[in-house]
């Protein structure tokens, strides 16, 4: 599971019971076979407990998440209204795109 607000993805952990991590953690990915829509990658990630652990993650959470851009609402303490995450995402997202943080779809 991705958290567009923190950019870190949520794993199960046998010591810690859960653990987040960033994209950085990811050591290896490799696609299974089978699954395609959407693709469902096989990763190992470096955990906050200092052990490497297994994980699945689907092609929509590696590429299109960290965008930000799906459905969903954040409290704007501005405004102190309910307002859509992927407008205020968006921007996040172009400003990254434009400082060069390209996405994964970039490379396949
Ligand atoms: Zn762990």
């Amino acid at each position: 599971m991705y958290d567009a607000l923190t950019g870190r993805y949520t794993f199960t952990c046998p010591a810690q019971g859960r653990s987040r991590v960033t994209l950085s953690a990811f050591r290896t990915f490799e696609r299974l076979p089978g699954a395609a829509h959407p693709a469902v990658y096989h990763i190992r990630f470096a955990c906050t407990c200092g052990d490497e652990h297994d994980g699945l993650v689907s092609h929509d959470e590696l590429d299109w998440a960290p965008l930000g851009l799906q459905g969903g609402v954040f409290l704007n303490l501005m405004t102190d209204r309910l307002e859509p995450l992927a407008d205020e995402l968006r921007e996040v997202a172009a400003a990254r795109i434009k400082a060069g943080e390209w996405s994964w779809a970039i490379f396949w």
